[in-house]
């Protein structure tokens, strides 16, 4: 198979922020050519499948301002440097919902913008939950939902679910739903 390996010949930092730095990446195309890639680097992030016992999941409902609206998503939040993800996505369910889960599994991982960030984002499921006090950061207006599979997938259609991570916990909802009814 051909390698198609971008070398970076320079690379010129144009901010650091507090969460993310962008960087202007000079760099060799597999045909000796240059060119400029703008990548963001990101630590990486959690998001929960939350679902209760009686079959609902618990989403929250937040202002995004990149978006300029509200959408509803599964709980996520960015790691801490060295943090563990399992830990962290306890953590980041607690605070935002006020469950806690007494059963955390790792489904999967996935970058969330590969065409200009490295952000890698691991997806929870979580079940057998206990409700608690919510404890948003200072900062953060959430509002937590029970969803039912139909719910979700008529928010999905108003566009009040808009982000992958929200649309692939439906479609992983909806997978499991037709499995069980298989008999799988
Ligand atoms: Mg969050």
């Amino acid at each position: 198979m051909a390698s198609f390996y971008e070398k970076t010949v320079h690379t010129t930092p144009i901010f650091q922020g507090r969460i993310i730095s962008l960087q202007v990446e000079r760099v060799e195309l597999p045909n000796g050519k240059t060119s400029t890639r703008e990548v963001v680097k990101h630590p990486g992030a959690v998001a929960v499948m939350p679902f209760t016992n009686d079959g609902r999941m618990v989403v929250v409902r937040q202002f995004r301002k990149p978006l300029e609206k509200e959408i509803f998503e599964i709980p996520a939040g960015k790691l801490e440097k060295g943090e563990d993800p399992a830990l962290c996505a306890l953590r980041e369910l607690e605070e935002e919902t006020g469950y806690s889960a007494q059963n955390l599994q790792l489904v999967t991982s996935f970058y969330t913008s590969p065409g200009f960030a490295d952000e890698l984002l691991y997806i929870f499921e979580a079940t057998d939950l206990k409700q608690g006090s919510v404890r948003p950061d200072a900062d953060e207006f959430v509002e937590t939902r029970l969803i039912s599979l139909e719910e979700g997938l008529k928010l999905m259609e108003t566009r009040e679910i808009h982000d992958a991570k929200t649309v692939f916990a439906l479609m992983y909802w909806q997978n499991k739903r037709l499995k069980a009814r298989l008999g799988e």
